[in-house]
């Protein structure tokens, strides 16, 4: 891990004003969905006389353009969306991930992983009903949990990259009591506490092999950093918030409101998205 090791600290001070965010990734072009939950977003956060907060999470070097960033403010504004600026970009903020991921290792809740998703899949082939992620990926198989101090650091110091994981177990058995969110679904009719499963994630990954961060760590991080009190998203990530209540709780982060809310579906039943060429909002 290299990178800063300073944290700034969340501001932990209840905001008096709510405070909503809409935080794609600049890896294409905003489509249909998007503009739907940037809408209700922005609806929400003026009905509740709050901020909307717009956050590039451009964590994907390979992928996210400042293009694609330009364009989505771009199509924004001509939604009629507002937001208060600055605007956050997850790539600036590389040092603060990396300080919480190392703080994670020290207390022996995440270690390092040198497989490939080629390894893991051998790995799992071999034993038939082995469980899947929320996301379809399958859950790790433990291989690089068993390394020892020294394994890890030669394996470092002969210069392999590596991912990090949470360590499910010695996490879960940290955590004291119910984790739950408080869900207000799309049209704050039936507010109802929705036990977490973290556990679903098994080993996670939080940490990448080219940043020090993964999507769910840098979520929680920059939501408290931001001190955001209401996330409004798809339902889509619904299982996702299970796993980033997780965090929120072990990093002593306050847990935001959450609403999630239904997906666009095309012609074929299917959620939009990049990767299946939903046509762009321009
Ligand atoms: N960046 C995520 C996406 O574009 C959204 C993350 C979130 O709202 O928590 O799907």
């Amino acid at each position: 891990m290299k990178n800063g090791t300073s944290v700034a600290e969340p501001n932990r001070m209840q905001p008096v004003h709510p405070v909503f965010r809409f935080a794609p990734s600049p890896n294409g072009y905003l489509h249909l969905g998007h503009a739907y939950s940037a809408l209700l977003n922005d609806t929400m956060a003026r009905g509740a006389g709050g901020q909307l907060l717009l956050r590039m999470e451009d964590i994907d070097r390979a992928r996210c353009r400042e293009d694609y960033s330009a364009a989505i403010e771009e199509d924004l504004r001509w939604l009629g969306v507002e937001w208060a600026v600055p605007v956050r970009r997850q790539s600036d903020h590389f040092g603060y991930y990396g300080a919480i991921l190392e703080g994670l290792v020290s207390r022996d809740l995440a270690f390092p992983c040198f497989c490939t998703r080629g390894s893991i899949q051998a790995a799992v082939a071999a034993r038939p009903g082995w469980p899947s992620d929320p996301d379809g990926a399958p859950c790790y198989p433990g291989t690089c949990k068993a390394l020892s101090r020294a394994e890890r650091a030669s394996q470092i110091a002969a210069g392999r990259r590596a991912a990090y994981r949470l360590d499910m177990a010695a996490v879960l058995a940290v955590l004291r009591g119910p984790l739950d969110w408080l869900e207000l679904g799309e049209s704050n009719g039936h507010p109802r506490l929705v036990a977490a499963e973290p556990a679903l994630w098994g080993d996670a990954l939080i940490a990448r092999k080219d940043v020090p961060t993964s999507y769910h760590l840098a979520v929680v991080a920059d939501d408290a950093a931001q001190a955001v009190t209401d996330v409004v998203r798809g339902l889509d990530l619904f299982a996702a918030t299970g796993l980033q209540r997780l965090l929120q709780a072990l990093l002593g982060f306050p847990a935001p409101r959450y609403r999630h809310h239904r997906l666009i579906l095309d012609e074929a039943g299917q959620k939009l998205s990049k990767s299946r060429q939903a046509p762009s909002l321009r």
